[in-house]
């Protein structure tokens, strides 16, 4: 249940908790008052129960939000950091990015990760001029 419709129905059980304890209050008979006190009872575990509920997505929502906080620093970082890095292309014809200060020295960096801002540095495999990303799983000739 959204969080919007979990906070109406603790707001809408507390209400109505509320106008039964006020009634409560016209009870004439011991089993009126009983009975009262039941649905009052009734209305108050619902509305704890959706409270809890309620408790438990806001953590979760928390989570996320943080989750995605760090994300956007992360992507901003990487923004930031775009500059130091150039496309170069492989003899197969594909791309790679390697580090614009260290042009001969440089990683590669997979350009399938580089394109998610990511840093993967391609890694050798047993196939002669043959790598591999170990992030992404893209293998590319050198
Ligand atoms: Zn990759």
């Amino acid at each position: 249940m959204p969080a919007t419709d979990l906070a109406v129905s603790v707001a809408n059980a507390l209400k109505l908790a509320h106008e039964l304890a006020r009634d409560l209050r016209k009870c004439e008979t011991e089993a009126q008052i009983r009975e009262g006190i039941e649905e009052l009872a009734a209305r108050l575990l619902d509305a704890r129960a959706d409270a809890v509920g309620l408790q438990e997505l806001v953590v979760s929502l928390r989570r996320r939000a943080k989750s995605a906080d760090i994300k956007l620093i992360n992507a901003a970082a990487f923004d930031n950091a775009l500059d130091n890095y150039v496309r170069r292309e492989t003899s197969s014809g594909g791309f790679v990015f390697i580090e614009r200060e260290n042009q001969e020295r440089s990683p590669l960096f997979c350009a399938h990760c580089f394109g998610k801002r990511a840093l993967s540095i391609l890694q050798p495999t047993v196939l002669e001029k043959m790598l591999r990303c170990p992030s992404c799983g893209t293998v590319t000739k050198d």
